[in-house]
């Protein structure tokens, strides 16, 4: 996805390639003639890139435009049925698949919840679910695109060894390798945080942000960056690890093995262990007297809503919690200028801490940037990282000549 030669004639062509795709993509039905005029192509170009996605069965020609003026032009639109995508999404105990078509329609899911994250099983788990949804939808390997696979984790640069991933307690995972050998189809993975930029990028709120930081926020913090269409993946593939930068040297252990890293206060973890210390000592707390038997069932989702009906314990700990995200995103602000900042996870749905992190950038950032920045939470909910995959699996395959992946 990344180019060394950026104005080379294959990184025009890609770009060509990605710009009419998603323009037809956004618009639903369009003329070459309204392509040329939306994307700024000439009408030899857009001509020339519209016959290869025509070619390649992307796209497909439709109806008729306007038949007032002489011959009519014939609309295009992206294929709904030729070609599919697989999508899946791995984390701590469960699993999602989705089949969905190249405008990121889902045709069928599935999540899976089994509690226990050892490799063989999550690889042998994944593997039978994509082939029990391919038979559901009576799909071939021929019908299928590709697969793109979300972890919480840093993946290597050709989206295929899992590198280490502390939640899931995998080291060196060969995922891609492993998934395409049992399921005969290209394979790319990637890490959440980054897939969650490219959802925004491709189908959020990112569409025309120059500079976006996508920031998730789960059982850590990663961040996935965008730079024009590119995303960032650094030269060893583990760059937006932003939930590690360090805020306070003498703090808390974190579970890369240094002190004090921005996600041991901002991520959910960190986020219920301020909740259940708060609601402890505040025993007149309605969420206290639900959970002060068991803490293990209280909720991101449950402090938010105590919080929306005024609980004082439970709007402190939201406005806390949102301080210490709004501290690591104005040093992202800071260090990145971007335009766009698009917060994920379940704390994203707090209108509350999202007013708290955009009060500390504003107060903390320096002028510039934190005057030109927008932060809002993600549109796409928990599908964000299952459209990610989507996004990746585009891009990529828009960046190939035969269209099809390879992973050789
Ligand atoms: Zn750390």
């Amino acid at each position: 996805m990344t180019t060394n030669g950026r104005f080379d004639s294959a990184y025009l062509r890609r770009m060509n390639c990605v710009k009419t795709f998603s323009t037809i993509r956004e618009q639903g039905m369009v003329s070459r003639s309204e392509l040329a005029a939306i994307t700024g192509l000439s009408r030899a170009t857009v001509s020339e890139t519209v016959k290869e996605l025509l070619d390649r069965g992307f796209i497909r020609e439709v109806g008729h435009g306007d038949i007032r003026r002489g011959r009519p032009p014939v609309n295009l639109e992206v294929n709904p049925e030729r070609f599919y995508l697989i999508a899946v999404e791995i984390d701590v105990g469960w699993i999602a698949v989705a089949i969905t078509t190249l405008v990121g329609d889902i045709v069928v899911q599935h999540r899976q919840e089994f509690g226990r994250c050892d490799y063989p099983f999550v690889l042998e788990t994944c593997v039978r679910w994509i082939e029990h949804l391919l038979d559901q939808k009576g799909l071939g390997r021929e019908d299928i695109l590709g697969i793109g696979v979300a972890v919480p984790g840093q993946v290597d640069l050709d989206h295929r060894v899992v590198n280490f991933a502390p939640n899931l307690r995998w080291r060196d995972a060969h995922l891609a390798d492993d998934l395409e050998e049992g399921l005969h189809l290209p394979v790319l993975v990637s890490n959440e945080a980054m897939l969650g930029a490219m959802a925004e990028k491709w189908f959020g709120q990112g569409k025309n942000a120059r500079v976006l930081v996508y920031v998730s926020v789960k059982g850590g913090v990663g961040c996935g960056i965008v730079l024009d269409r590119n995303l960032s993946l650094g030269v060893s593939g583990s760059a937006g690890e932003l939930g590690h930068m360090t805020i306070d040297p003498q703090g808390p252990e974190c579970s890369c093995g240094n002190r004090g890293c921005w996600e041991v206060y901002a991520d959910e973890p960190a986020i219920l262990s301020r909740a259940f210390q708060a609601f402890s000592s505040s025993r007149d707390s309605l969420l206290f007297q639900s959970f002060s038997m068991d803490s293990n069932r209280l909720t991101i989702e449950a402090i938010i809503t105590e919080a929306r009906k005024g609980d004082p314990t439970a709007v402190g700990v939201i406005q806390e919690s949102g301080w210490y995200l709004g501290i690591g995103i104005t040093n992202i602000v800071n260090a990145l200028n971007p335009d766009l900042v698009v917060v994920g996870g379940r704390i994203a749905s707090s209108e509350l801490a999202l007013e708290e992190i955009r009060r500390v950038v504003r107060e903390r950032g320096l002028q510039i940037p934190s005057q030109n920045v927008t932060i809002v939470p993600t549109q796409l909910g928990s599908k964000v990282s299952l459209m990610g995959c989507i996004a990746l699996l585009l891009d990529l395959l828009l960046e190939q000549p035969e269209g099809r992946i390879n992973t050789n």
